[in-house]
């Protein structure tokens, strides 16, 4: 799917010129996706955190940090889910957030697969893609143990006991990033302690 010229046919079928079609739906900045204007905040700043960091294969923390964040502001129909993930050039455990079913997914943009970086993902639209990329999530395989333990911990848990691994402070980064005042993280944290995530298997 990678070699799709501008000007050939788009391979959605629809007749139109690729350049004229998907590429234009999915070359998308944060702005141009029709979204709440809280959700897009935190969403990029999540996003920001992730590039200027180069923080790579964050998927666990980072969707369990967008989803506290999200309800804390008022969201609600929020899950966070947890499978594997497929595309072109691979599969890979993943952790991604959902709104009313729209995926959103900053992770995939430095994920520990082989140093692969592909489009992110906001309310199911790829941000800056100039290529047509497909993933599907929650195919119908195992998950590895690293996933499956995940799936047992509440996000709560999960930031709290990855403390040593600066767990707390990126959740504490991406809430100023978002212009989220907390007086106490831990105590914010604390009230996900019975939030689990979603396997995701088709
Ligand atoms: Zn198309």
């Amino acid at each position: 799917m990678g070699s799709i010229g501008r000007n050939d046919r788009c391979p959605c079928g629809s007749g139109l010129k690729y350049k004229q079609c998907c590429l234009k739906k999915n070359n998308l900045t944060f702005n141009e996706i029709e979204s709440d204007d809280n959700m897009r905040i935190i969403v990029k700043s999540t996003y920001d955190f992730i590039k200027e960091n180069k923080f790579e294969g964050g998927c666990h923390l980072t969707s369990a940090i967008m989803y506290i964040l999200l309800t804390e502001v008022g969201f609600t129909d929020l899950e966070v889910k947890t499978g594997v993930v497929e595309n072109d050039e691979g599969r890979f455990d993943h952790s991604w957030v959902e709104y009313q079913g729209k995926k959103i997914d900053m992770a995939i943009m430095n994920t520990l697969q082989d140093g692969f970086k592909y489009p992110p993902v906001f309310l199911d639209k790829l941000i800056g893609s100039s290529e047509l990329m497909e993933y599907k999530y929650g195919i119908d395989m195992e998950l590895d143990s690293d996933a499956l333990r995940v799936l047992n911990q509440s996000l709560s848990d999960y930031i709290l006991d990855g403390e040593s691994q600066n767990t707390v402070l990126i959740f504490k980064d991406i809430a100023k990033r978002s212009g989220i005042e907390l007086s106490d993280a831990k105590e914010t944290l604390r009230k996900y302690s019975g939030t689990y995530r979603v396997l995701e298997r088709k």
